[in-house]
């Protein structure tokens, strides 16, 4: 299926849940948005957030590939090409998750990443969909879903982090913003 139709997949199935009218459906919608949520084990992840709210606050497409596991076309996403200094956080927490340093070109079509920007920043799972064994990496804070890390990276660690663009942001260092004055911490704590 095209990255098209899978969005508009989304729409439609989201269309028809709102159409919902009888009280059970209501029922039923209530109580998916209290089970659905952007951690998928309470255990491991520090924040966790309503469906509702990640809908409001994130782009379809940014909903899709951090809660739905999905994945943005290759060379489409705004970071495939961004080589400015700083630092990529998570786009549904805002936690730091990788150094510009860090990111090397590919050629994959994707952010990539030789290496995370400390311990516990992401966490990894085995991923066997699509007839693959890949290892899924997520963010080690809230659980969205980022990329796959590869064992065909560059040195020092022989690691390729491939992220997905929607699953970021990015915070530019004090030296890109051009002057001290711009120094503020990337914040950290999320915003919901
Ligand atoms: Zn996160």
């Amino acid at each position: 299926m095209s990255w098209a139709a899978r969005l508009l997949g989304c729409a439609a199935v989201r269309a028809a849940g709102r159409a919902f009218g009888s009280v059970h459906a209501r029922r039923h919608i209530a109580l998916s948005t209290t089970l659905v949520a952007s951690c998928k084990d309470t255990r491991t992840c520090r924040v966790n957030f309503a469906e509702e709210e990640l809908r409001k606050k994130l782009s379809p497409l940014e909903f899709h590939v951090t809660q739905e596991k999905g994945t943005e076309p290759a060379f489409t996403g705004k970071f495939a090409e961004h080589k400015g200094k700083g630092t990529y956080g998570c786009v549904v927490c805002q936690a730091p998750l990788f150094a510009s340093q860090a990111k090397y070109d590919s050629g994959s079509g994707w952010p990539s990443f030789y290496n995370i920007i400390r311990a516990n920043a992401v966490s990894h799972s085995k991923d066997r969909s699509h007839g693959m064994h890949r290892t899924e990496v997520t963010c080690g804070q809230c659980g969205a879903h980022l990329g796959h890390v590869f064992d065909d990276g560059p040195p020092p660690t022989g690691k390729r982090f491939c992220i997905n663009s929607a699953s970021l942001n990015f915070n530019p260092s004090a030296e890109e913003e051009g002057g001290a004055e711009a120094v503020e911490e990337a914040p950290v704590k999320p915003e919901l």
